[in-house]
């Protein structure tokens, strides 16, 4: 078994789903990273149920490079699997497990490569960054990045190892996620005299986001072609309310994606519907004083944006031997670190299309690109 199986499949073995603590694997880390002399930092989330780590090897001077990956993954339920989720199956030249590809193959790689890092007499450090929480948010992210830009020296670049088949993504679209819970008045569904429905109140509400996305649709930004859609979007995936058909329902709740254009910012928008569920709101309690209207935010992660001349990328496209750029259609970690001021790249193994899937696998010849990937990282670095 190579090193990155071996690692891979104990990586694989921690059920990291978002809603579980990660800490028996960052556990783990540490104390791989300890057996070599490198000491961890941890960031702990308010209830301490799971941590953020970053490392330092190498001298820990400026002009290094963060290696970033997630180490949660997303959840099983109701997915058909042909092998167990949480244990590595090599089957057809993949590896089979929740998380292989989304990205704990990543991960798996950087670790594998620490006794050749250390090996190479680094001349400037490599950082490695591990988050909590990527799947429902970017919310670890967030305060590790602040972490780092107040303790590591200033870095050449940061590479986040989310799957693109080890190309050089450079642009992806910002994600914000809300909630919004509507309270009416129940009442016998016959007495609408006597009560408010939170259900058609919401669908006023989601009647004004469904015009918003006709609006995203009539707007592309068409210089960003490789954006597909190259608009803004906006998803009301879940939706819950009212208990049985002849009751006037006390409560609606439903949930809100909005997906940006790199340069946009979702508030603009979410301004537009507060200031619309304000007057809907307001138009209940003059009916019945306790209806009221909450919009809460629950995930926030800004985009991804090309950078002219851009640090990370030149480094990126030159390790990866690409010429060229790609985007992609999902969010990252990427846009925080590139708004806290770092030169920041997509480029990691695997593809996106096996994630989040039933049967998730990473190819291993793409774990063999990432070896070589972190290789030449290697070379430069000791150089
Ligand atoms: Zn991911």
């Amino acid at each position: 078994m190579s090193e990155v199986q071996n690692i891979l499949s104990k990586l694989i073995s921690f059920d990291t789903v978002s809603r579980n603590s990660n800490l028996k694997l960052i556990s783990y880390i540490q104390d791989y990273l300890s057996g070599f002399g490198i000491s961890s930092r941890l960031v702990e989330n308010d209830d301490k149920s799971k941590a953020n780590l970053y490392a330092t090897i190498g001298p820990n001077i400026a002009g290094g490079v963060i290696l970033s990956g997630h180490t949660d993954v997303v959840p099983i339920d109701d997915q058909d699997w042909d092998t167990d989720a949480f244990t590595l199956t090599e089957k057809d030249g993949k590896y089979f497990g929740r998380g292989t590809c989304d990205m704990k193959g990543f991960i798996a790689i950087c670790l594998a490569a620490v006794p050749n890092v250390l090996a190479a007499d680094l001349k400037r450090p490599i950082h490695l960054y591990f988050s909590y929480d990527e799947e429902i948010g970017c919310i670890g992210a967030v305060e590790l990045v602040n972490e780092i830009v107040k303790h590591l020296p200033p870095v050449e670049a940061v590479i986040v190892g989310e799957p693109t088949n080890m190309q050089v993504a450079n642009l992806h679209k910002g994600v914000a996620a809300y909630m919004t819970r509507v309270t009416g008045v129940e009442a016998h569904s016959s007495k609408t005299n006597l009560g408010i429905s939170a259900n058609l109140a919401a669908a006023k509400l989601i009647h004004f986001l469904s015009d918003l996305l006709d609006e995203f649709k009539l707007n592309p930004q068409k210089n960003l072609t490789s954006l597909i859609p190259n608009h803004n979007t906006l998803n009301v995936g879940l939706l819950k309310g009212g208990t049985a058909l002849n009751i006037l329902p006390r409560s609606c709740e439903f949930s809100l994606d909005i997906r940006t254009l790199p340069s946009d910012n979702p508030e603009k928008y979410m301004d537009q519907y507060r200031a619309y569920a304000r007057k809907i709101e307001k138009q209940m309690q003059a009916e019945f004083e306790i209806a009221n209207i909450e919009i809460s935010t629950s995930a926030k992660a800004p985009g991804l944006i090309p950078e002219p001349n851009g640090n990370a990328e030149r480094l990126a496209l030159n390790l990866s031997s690409n010429n060229k750029t790609i985007a992609v259609a999902y969010g990252t970690e990427a846009g925080l670190f590139q708004r806290a001021g770092y030169s920041t790249i997509v480029c990691g193994p695997g593809s996106i299309d096996q994630a989040h899937k039933p049967n998730e696998f990473i190819e291993i010849s793409q774990i063999e690109k990432g070896e070589i990937f972190i290789e030449k990282l290697i070379n430069r670095v000791a150089n």
